[in-house]
């Protein structure tokens, strides 16, 4: 396959707060592979669409905003990336409360999602990469040779945002937190375009009860095993 002669690709997919990013993160540093965070994007359009001040309910201005703009990213030391919106840092704001209120809302709407799968794909495709979001497993990489499904529990899920939250100086109460990741699931395992599932041929790997590390192992193995195939 071309693809896979230009690289080993990991994708991994989960819900909010299944611990996607963080477990990424640690993959790619440990195996030296360039990490794509595909959550940031969306929720780069979705700060573009809160300073812009439009409505998360309208659809026809989010697509006119997701094909207008220009979004970069450039790696950072930690593997993470600083994201500019037509050239302005909206880095900073990503994790915002508002954001994650919304994104799901702006992550919904297919022209949002048709701008962004070409940067995506190109990302994926060069060379060794480790890439997380919702749909990286099933539509964006779909011949990734290692293909990862993360999930937990709602209430761990809540509890971890909710710590991201307090950590980020904006801390929340746990229900509220609880709501709003309800509602993320719901909108992302629900709608129309790629929605939220496991991917064919992916293992799920439910961190309820599993450290960082035990998760990170598990990953690195399986693409130490499709690496000696
Ligand atoms: O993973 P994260 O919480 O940063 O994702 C932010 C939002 O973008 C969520 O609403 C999620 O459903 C959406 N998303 C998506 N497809 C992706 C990555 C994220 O719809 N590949």
């Amino acid at each position: 396959m071309a693809e896979a002669s230009a690289g080993l690709a990991v994708a991994i997919d989960g819900p909010m707060g299944s611990g996607k990013s963080t477990v990424a993160r640690e993959v790619a540093r440990r195996l030296r592979f360039q990490y794509v965070d595909t959550g940031a994007m969306y929720r780069a359009i979705a700060v573009a669409a809160i300073r812009r001040g439009l409505s998360a309910d309208d659809p026809a201005a989010l697509a006119a905003l997701a094909r207008g703009i220009t979004l970069t990213l450039e790696p950072r030391p930690d593997g993470s990336a600083r994201v500019r919106v037509d050239g302005e840092d909206v880095t900073a704001a990503l994790r915002d409360v508002e954001v994650n209120r919304i994104v799901a809302r702006v992550a919904r709407v297919p022209e949002v999602r048709e701008a962004l799968q070409a940067l995506q794909r190109s990302l994926g495709g060069r060379g060794d990469v480790v890439m997380e979001g919702r749909d990286i497993g099933s539509v964006i990489l779909p011949q990734a040779r290692v293909k990862v499904f993360l999930t937990a529990s709602i209430d761990v899920r809540a509890q971890r945002r909710q710590a991201e939250l307090a950590a980020a100086g904006t801390p929340m109460p746990l229900e509220e937190v609880r709501r709003i990741i309800a509602e993320d699931d719901r909108i992302a395992t629900t709608r129309e375009v790629a929605p939220l599932r496991v991917a064919p041929g992916a293992v799920v790997i439910d961190s309820t009860t599993l450290t960082v590390d035990q998760i990170v192992d598990r990953i690195v193995d399986l693409v130490e095993r499709a690496r000696g195939l």
